[in-house]
Parts: structure tokens; sequence; C-alpha cells
């Protein structure tokens, strides 16, 4: 018999794009997928409940994981500090992507999608580099996984992955374990790949039936800057190289005019948010509320351990919805329950992922997140009329607060605690590979001061 799971008497967020609450009310899991989601009553009258693990939700919001659109693994957090965007690329990014091995990069996903898990993230897109590594940390880890190399071209960056490691990921991870890991194509960017590179990178999408991910329109420097060199801005220009299609996400998605809008919107494209990024980076506020009306789908990204620098979605969603309050000058913009879609059914729907995750509903994979809400910063807990839990979520609530976590079906967070690896080790690592890298990134640096 398959072991099945009771979530009982939470607080239920379905989020399946209505504002429906169970409160209180119950999950029922069995094996790896949601089997019944309804009042604690008609869950506890449902036959298929007994004999269930009971897992007691009460006062808890239960809700779906959550989806982290747009990551960079990493381990420079903390060190790149208030700079410019390009000068931050030139000056620190790239010498460290030299410096980056495959052993270092591995405990940087290690360490990123465990800091992930434990806040609530189920799914991630990492976009990163000798992503062998970062498919085994997902696996070990239990989280789902979309792992997009970081692939440039142009000369000056053959120090990224290319085209071809990305196939070679693609032919040994295009689906692994148990379809939680995929492989998609990765453009690191408009001005560091090749109009060859794009095309490439579409006739591998096709071939492999996968997605492709990049950044684009992050700082208005970057849309000049495409005006100047193809006559075009950057949207209209990636549709000039045959990228955009309902198989595509782009990162930032800042600075984009109404026609750049409309041509994501027919070709199906979808975007993802990084309020935190697009603030610390002082590269503007997107127009979420324009994307989101035109049909877009858009996710929310924490983007890298450097320009964050926490991994914490629900952090993100504060962000995300002060940044539209304020960037339109308007409160009623970033509504809770909006800014919840972002990050579980819209980031699954931007992730191709929707028809399996980022709801709750029987039929789909059991991810499912606990938030303990009896803390003081959680308090009142208002039920009824006054229900404020979604206000709580985005604006109250902060990773810590994250109680259980299961990724189809398995338990892999229980009362704050990630079982699935051990968290001392990952970190123990993570700080020997960082000592590591920087001390590499450091000759990098000479070596180049003495060519120079
Ligand atoms: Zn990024």
């Amino acid at each position: 018999m398959t072991a099945r799971t009771l979530v009982r008497n939470g607080i239920v967020l379905p989020l399946e794009g209505r504002k429906v609450v169970y409160d209180p009310g119950s999950v029922l899991i069995e094996g790896n997928e949601i089997v019944a989601v309804g009042s604690t009553e008609a869950i506890d009258a449902d036959p298929r409940s007994a004999g269930a693990v009971i897992v007691d939700a009460t006062s808890h919001a239960v809700i779906p994981g959550l989806h982290n659109g747009h990551l960079h693994s990493g381990l420079l957090r903390g060190t790149a500090e208030s700079m410019s965007l390009w000068d931050w690329l030139e000056a620190y990014v790239d010498p460290a992507h030299k410096a980056l091995t495959p052993e270092i990069a591995e405990a940087a996903s290690m360490l990123a999608y465990t800091e992930g898990v434990r806040f609530g993230t189920t799914s991630v897109m990492d976009m990163w580099r000798f992503m062998e590594g970062s498919a085994r940390a997902a696996d070990a880890i239990g989280i789902r996984a979309t792992l997009v190399p970081y692939v440039a071209d142009l000369p000056g960056f053959d120090y990224f992955e290319t085209l071809d490691s990305n196939l070679a990921l693609l032919k040994s991870h295009r689906v692994a374990s148990d379809g939680r890991v995929r492989t998609w194509v990765g453009l690191e960017h408009l001005l560091y790949c090749s109009p060859a590179a794009f095309r490439r990178a579409a006739e591998m999408a096709l071939e492999y039936d996968t997605g492709i991910h990049t950044h684009s329109s992050e700082s208005i420097w970057e849309v000049q800057e495409s005006l100047k060199q193809f006559g075009r801005r950057p949207i209209e220009e990636f549709y000039n190289r045959g990228i955009l299609s309902d198989h595509t996400v782009v990162a930032h998605c800042v600075w984009l005019d109404d026609r750049e809008i409309e041509l994501l919107a027919r070709t199906g494209t979808s975007a993802v948010h990084c309020p935190c990024s697009n603030m610390k980076l002082a590269s503007g506020p997107a127009r979420i509320g324009d994307m989101r009306a035109a049909g877009i789908a858009v996710g929310i990204g924490s983007d890298g351990e450097k320009e964050n620098n926490n991994l914490d979605l629900l952090e993100e969603m504060k962000f995300a919805s002060l940044l539209q309050k304020v960037s339109s000058l308007d409160p009623t913009v970033g509504d809770p329950w909006d800014i919840l879609d972002l990050a579980t059914l819209s980031g699954a729907r931007a992730l191709g992922l929707d028809a399996i995750t980022g709801s709750l509903e029987p039929g789909k994979r059991a991810d499912i997140v606990t938030v303990d809400l009896r803390q003081p910063h959680l308090t009142p807990l208002l039920h009824g009329a006054d229900f404020n839990v979604p206000a709580h979520l985005v604006f109250s609530a902060s990773g810590h607060d994250v109680d259980h976590v299961w990724v189809d079906g398995r338990l892999l967070v229980e009362g704050g605690t990630v079982l699935s690896v051990d968290v001392g080790a990952v970190m123990h690592t993570a700080q020997g590979a960082a000592e590591e890298l920087f001390e590499r990134r450091r000759a990098v640096l000479e070596a180049k001061a003495k060519g120079s």
C-alpha cells in the first residue's frame, strides 16, 4: 500500500487561481501525489485518511511549494557590494567565474538548494556552471531543479559554459531524478552571445523539446547598447534571433516598452521578476502589472546570493509587492493574493510545470510547505471576515517561519530541520570551497594585472 500523509487542520491556501481558503483545512498525500484538499471535517471523513500518518498543521499556513524562477548558485555572498552592474560583472563576477572549478560549483549548488528548501522553495531554475554537480546536489536534497548552463560565446567570454557543454548536459540530464531534474538551454546575455549562438540554442531546445532561459533588459544601459549595436531593443532583438516562444523564460524584463511586452505576450514567452536584485543593483522596477495584464506568465526569482543576498522567497514576495507600490505610487497594486500567485502557480506556469505543481489540487505532485504562524510577528491571526493570512505570508513571514516542506511527497524539512542532507556538512564544504575560490580568484586578478 502506498504511504499516505495527512497534513491536518491547518489554514490551507490552495492558490489554484481563486481566493479559496480551507480554514481549518487538510491536505491528503498518497505517494508523491496530492489526493484530497478540503475542510478538516471533509478530509477526516474521507476513507482514504484512515491510517495516514498525521502531521498536525494547527495554526500553520499550508501552501504550495514556492518556485524560484531565477537563481544562480554561488559563493560570493556579501563580498561584492555597492558597485555598478557592469563594473560588478567585470571586476567581480567574471574573475570568480574564471576561477571556478567543478568541485566549487557543486558545493555552491548544495548550499543554494539547501537554503532554498529550508525556506520553502520546492523548485529552482538555476543558471550556473559545471551543472552535473548541480544535478547531484538537487538529487541529494530532493528539490525540483531546472538546470540552465551559463552559455556565452563572444570573444572574451570563453570561460563560461558553451553550447557544446550544454548539449552534453542535455544528453545526460534532459530529465533525471524521477523527473524532478531537467536541463534547459541557457544563454547568459544578449551582449555575451552571438546571433549564431541564439540560433543554435533555439535549434537545440527544439530538438530536445526543452526550454531556453536568458537574462534581458536589466539596465537602461543594456537597452541603449542593444539599440546602438543592433538597432533594436533587446526583446525585439531576441525575436529577431528566433528565441521567443512558450518554451522561453526571460529573467528581469525591467526596461520593456509596450511593443516588447506585446512581443512576449504574443509569443507566449514568460518572465521572471527579481525585485531584490533589481533594487540592489539599482536596475529599476519591472512593469509586473502590465506584463500580467497582457497575459504573460510572470514568476519570481531571488537571482544569486551576490545580488540579494539570501534565497528567501517569502521575503522576496514582500519586496515584489513594495517595489510595485513605490514605483507606481499606487498602494492598491501588489496585493498579497497576486504576489502569492507569482511565487506559486504563475511561477510554475512560467517554468512549464503548472500541469504537475504550483497549487494544492488533487492529481498534482505533493510539493507542499507549511508556515508556522504562532509567532509574535504573525500575531494576531484572524479568521473569517478579518482573515489576514495572505498578508502575513507576504509582509510579515520569512523563510525562518517555514516548518515542513514536501517535494514529490517526500518530506524534506520537518519542524525547520532539513532531513535530506546534513546542513552542517553542506555549510562546512561550502565554506572551504569559497575560501579556495577566493584564493583562485586572487591569482586570476594578479595574472590579469601582470598581463596589462
Ligand atoms: Zn541572473
